[in-house]
């Protein structure tokens, strides 16, 4: 900047001198050519008064350094001339001014030299004789009058052009200082120049626009590190030749790695040969999935390329520029998965014995290889198995309705002592047959809670006590009101279980004695039913059993 505005002021007054020059030859080449025109008209004047007087005698005497005097006759032939032989010279009859002399008395011309550098000015005057007299004078042209001034014009340029350097240098110096110095933070305080507020306006307005979109970037930079860092599905970022570019925690837990992984080689991190083998798939632009196991769980890694374009010979090339690589926690869904398979394995193996057995005595009364003695215990058997298939089916309808979180169940305010009685009222004939003391005590617990829920919880767990007791044995269900619970506690003096299958008896189909637990009409799913329907209930069960001498099971519902 400081260059241009050097350069334009130079210029300027270049053309201001040159233009000055001009003007000023113009004007002083006018005025010096009027006064000598002036002064050729009084001179022929007063020669042509001379001659008139005394003829050639007053050109003899005549000065005539400084113009040449031409005296011609009538016909042009020239009688006199101070500066050249009057025979050599030709007939002047032609010449402009001559010409208006003989005609007007007086004529006037100026011509030009060969070479343009000298300029005569002619003026010639009739005499009473007829003759004319011719007086002409050598003026300079312009050309000349600059070539004889071009030494004092030369000092005159050089002074201006130094003058005029000094002084762009220092108004450029002066206009490009402020200028350097403009406070670009705060574009509203500068003051310097009044031309430049719209442009500082503009800044200010850009540079707050700048900052609120940097702001609102960081804000969705953090949010999205926030839920990065906190998602517990892992997540790597690689780039094309596999560095690692971004790790969150739990992917740098689940590979044994720390932060400091960042910026490495990610087989320097995890050996594992499946891993590299699913990443190098990845990086060849191959998405690709795969169930590891990684920190005791399974793991769905899923390895996604991440494609950029690239610019070739004027084509776009879609390239690998990295690859992202998500670890989702699979452990939990391969377990219900597995537990589901055998479920349904269990449930049709459950239902396999007693439709077998049907089937069997029914084609033994079909084939008449029964006798009438003995057809009444043979359909007491089918009834018998019947009846377990049917309760087995309820169970199974029952668990699977709470699988579902048993939503179409209202909760309601329940006393928990009110329906134990009415559960243990249902069961008191079969306690009786079984020769066992069913008994309830406690006191009045309200809580909220499903009825039906809470009627099969009490249920299975009596039924339980009755199924795996001794004949003469007892049965005590108590409630009672804690600080912070309702409680229900069934103890029996009965088989007992032991340590090694307590953990195990809510688990789906699991008994502890096969073929007792289906004499006495178990489908092993009682107790699950128990314990989901506590879950609902968010209510805490703890058993506790002695082999041989009795179980107690306590469930404690939060208030
Ligand atoms: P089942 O229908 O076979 O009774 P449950 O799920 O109710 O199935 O119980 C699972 C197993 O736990 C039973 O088969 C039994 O072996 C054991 N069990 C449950 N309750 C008791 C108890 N009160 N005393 C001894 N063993 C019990």
């Amino acid at each position: 900047m400081t260059k241009r505005i050097f350069r334009s002021i130079c210029l300027v007054a270049f053309a201001v001198f040159a233009a000055s020059l001009v003007l000023i030859m113009g004007v002083l080449y006018g005025y010096f050519s009027n006064v000598q025109q002036n002064q050729l008209r009084m001179q022929t004047m007063l020669a042509a008064q001379g001659v008139s007087d005394e003829g050639s005698v007053y050109l003899d005497h005549l000065e005539t350094r400084n113009f040449r005097i031409t005296w011609v006759d009538a016909s042009g032939e020239v009688l006199y001339d101070s500066h050249s032989d009057t025979s050599q010279m030709e007939n002047h009859l032609e010449r402009e001014e001559i010409q208006d002399a003989f005609e007007k008395g007086y004529g006037e011309s100026r011509r030009y030299s060969v070479t343009l550098l000298e300029r005569s000015l002619y003026c010639a005057q009739r005499l009473e004789d007829g003759t004319v007299i011719r007086l002409s004078v050598a003026q300079n042209t312009v050309l000349t009058l600059l070539l004889g001034m071009a030494q004092p014009i030369c000092i005159v340029f050089l002074a201006a052009i130094m003058l005029s350097v000094l002084l762009a240098v220092r108004l450029a110096r002066q206009i490009v200082k402020p200028l350097n110095e403009l406070n670009l933070n705060e574009p509203l305080s500068n003051r310097e120049y009044d031309e430049l507020s719209p442009l500082l306006r503009r800044i200010d307005s850009q540079q707050r626009q700048l900052k609120w979109q940097e702001a609102e970037l960081q804000k969705k930079q953090r949010e999205l590190d926030t839920i990065v860092e906190n998602m517990k599905e892992g997540m790597i970022l690689l780039n094309q030749t596999g560095k690692i570019i971004s790790i969150n925690p739990s992917a740098a837990k689940l590979l044994n790695a720390d932060h400091h992984c960042v910026g490495k080689d990610i087989l320097t991190v995890s050996r594992d040969l499946e891993l590299q083998e699913v990443l190098s798939k990845a990086l060849g632009g191959e998405q690709t999935e795969r169930t590891m196991a990684f920190g005791g769980g399974n793991y769905r890694l899923e390895a996604s390329p991440v494609f950029s374009d690239l610019e070739s010979d004027s084509e776009l090339q879609k390239v690998v520029s990295g690859v992202a690589v998500l670890m989702i926690d699979v452990t939990e869904k391969e377990r219900a998965e597995q537990m589901r398979r055998e479920f349904t394995a269990n449930v049709s193996h459950e239902l396999k014995t007693p439709l077998h057995a049907i089937s069997g005595y029914a084609e033994l009364l079909q084939n008449g290889m029964v006798q009438s003695d003995d057809m009444i215990p043979f359909a007491g058997k089918i009834y018998a198995e019947a009846q377990r298939m049917v309760q087995l089916v309820e169970d199974i309808i029952s668990l699977s309705h709470l699988d579902e979180g048993a939503r179409d169940m209202k909760q309601e305010e329940v006393d928990l002592y009110g329906l134990a009685k009415a559960v243990i009222l249902n069961l008191e004939s079969e306690a009786e047959a079984a020769g066992i003391t069913l008994e309830l005590s406690g006191e009045s617990a309200v809580m909220k809670g499903i009825p039906q829920l809470l009627h099969s919880i009490v249920y299975n767990l009596c039924d339980n006590a009755m199924k795996y007791n001794h004949r003469g044995g007892r049965v005590d269900v108590i409630i009672k009101n804690e600080e912070t619970s309702a409680l229900l506690l069934v103890r029996d003096t009965g088989i007992g279980i032991d340590p090694e299958h307590q953990k195990r008896i809510f688990e789906r189909f699991y008994r502890v004695d096969k073929s007792h637990s289906k004499q006495v009409g178990g489908t092993g799913l009682g107790l699950s039913i128990v314990k989901h329907a506590a879950q609902i209930h968010k209510a805490r069960i703890e058993l506790h059993s002695v082999k041989g001498e009795g179980t107690t099971v306590a469930v404690r519902f939060p208030y």
